[in-house]
């Protein structure tokens, strides 16, 4: 740690979370363990078993069994694998999917459109939600999977899940899910969400970057996009990260034991947050009256342009920004434009806490967004 990142505030907590120390203690603990897990000696055996307990863990904080947990570099592999290894298995089909999904869903649907199959983006409303019925009107009889997001990174909407999947599982069309905003936010079920698969990312849950996890559901098939051994029951080959996955194990265990502490905290700093917030003029609350994460605000700040804005407050405060100017280019987020809110996207920004967020920071955030303005 710098001086500088010391003095930082930092509320970009949906980019990344920091690494949480006991998670770091039990990474630490098994960097040495350099047996290689598929070996069937006592080296081996050992590097397994933290593997094995590692996916109990995950398992348990969505009340799957461990034998459905696909470990992965991380959630973008983990949409890539459920959305890829669902059409693979057939020749051609249809899928449906929102038009809000992080870019590891669009881009693999994308993909799929250029080798033949068929796409249908759902748009979603001013809030951000998509209509469980727009779902149910889009199913084809060759629609071979449904891929809408659970929490969007961006604004922190939750969509109505449980309800679609409720209305797939009669038909028999799988349901994949991203929840990787979600886990340590809200409660994660298999059981309530009714999905077929589930991505999960650890960087997003106070776990390292580079894992993840698929949860896909007993009995459920897909073609592996990796070709290799049979790590992961074959679904993903390579050997397995160890520190890595037990770090992320240890994360989701963190989780499960301290869910209503996190979610009550995440709750008190971003109420706060917005109270403060809400005192700027002409200030407004992307995604208002839907059901959202407990720690993400994503605001327009009427006469900033965020990425100028964001770059300004930088010395002291980390925050994202709705629009980013790459090589001259100003790109307009395709999320806040599906709400129809493209006049308000150059002048959103995102605050999202964690659960080492403070009041004082909090306070001082907002403080330092007043001064800025102008
Ligand atoms: N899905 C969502 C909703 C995300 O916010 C992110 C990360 O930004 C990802 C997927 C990608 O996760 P990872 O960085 O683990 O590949």
């Amino acid at each position: 740690m710098d001086l500088l990142q010391d003095k930082i505030i930092y509320l970009d907590y949906n980019a990344t979370t920091p690494i949480e120390p006991r998670v770091i203690e039990e990474i630490v603990n098994t960097l040495d363990e350099f047996g290689n897990p598929s070996s069937a000696h006592y080296f081996g055996k050992r590097a397994k078993e933290i593997i094995e307990l590692a996916r109990i863990k995950v398992s348990n904080l969505i009340g799957a069994k461990p034998e459905e947990i696909i470990f992965t570099s991380g959630a973008t592999e983990a949409n890539n694998l459920a959305i890829l290894g669902r059409a693979l298995c057939f020749e051609k089909g249809h899928i449906i999917t929102s038009s809000i999904e992080h870019p590891s869903v669009l881009n693999p649907c994308k993909h799929l459109m250029r080798m033949g199959y068929e796409v249908t983006f759902l748009p979603v409303d001013s809030k951000g939600l998509v209509d469980p019925s727009d779902v149910k009107r889009a199913i084809r009889r060759d629609t071979l999977l449904v891929t809408i997001m659970h929490s969007n990174n961006e604004t922190g909407v939750i969509q109505p899940i449980a309800e679609i999947g409720e209305t797939l599982l009669e038909q028999g069309i799988p349901l994949h899910t991203d929840c990787a905003q979600s886990i340590g936010k809200v409660s994660v079920s298999v059981k309530d969400l009714k999905a077929t698969m589930i991505s999960l990312a650890g960087h997003k849950s106070y776990a390292p970057k580079g894992i993840g996890a698929l949860y896909l559901k007993e009995g459920f098939i897909l073609k592996p996009i990796l070709f290799g051994a049979s790590q992961e029951r074959g679904f993903r080959p390579g050997t397995e990260n160890i520190p890595h996955i037990a770090g992320f194990g240890k994360a989701c265990e963190i989780i499960r034991e301290e869910f209503n502490q996190i979610v009550n905290h995440l709750k008190e700093v971003t109420d706060l947050l917005l109270e403060k917030l809400l005192t700027i003029e002409g200030l407004r609350l992307n995604g208002e009256g839907a059901p959202r994460l407990p720690n993400t605000l994503n605001v327009s700040i009427k006469n900033i342009m965020a990425d100028e804005f964001v770059e300004r407050v930088g010395d002291r405060l980390a925050i994202s920004a709705g629009s980013a100017c790459h090589a001259g280019v100003r790109n307009i987020s395709h999320v806040l434009v599906a709400m129809g809110l493209k006049d308000f996207a150059l002048s959103s920004i995102r605050l999202s806490t964690g659960k080492f967020t403070t009041t004082e920071e909090v306070i001082h955030a907002v403080e330092i967004i007043k001064e800025s303005i102008n």
